[in-house]
């Protein structure tokens, strides 16, 4: 089984990665979807929300 990022097509072999990914590279929040402009932002929101 794969995880394919939902921002782009990449595809990943643990959910992990995708979520190192969307951080990384979208600024995103794997579980909720949120996108944030700065990388300290998406990291405080993952910390106080999930
Ligand atoms: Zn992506
Ligand atoms: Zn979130």
């Amino acid at each position: 089984m794969s995880y394919s990022c939902s921002n782009c097509d990449e595809s990943f072999q643990s959910a992990a990665g995708v979520t190192q990914h969307v951080a990384l590279h979208h600024n995103t929040c794997a579980v909720c979807d949120d996108s944030f402009d700065q990388t300290d932002d998406l990291r405080e929101h993952v910390h106080t929300t999930h």
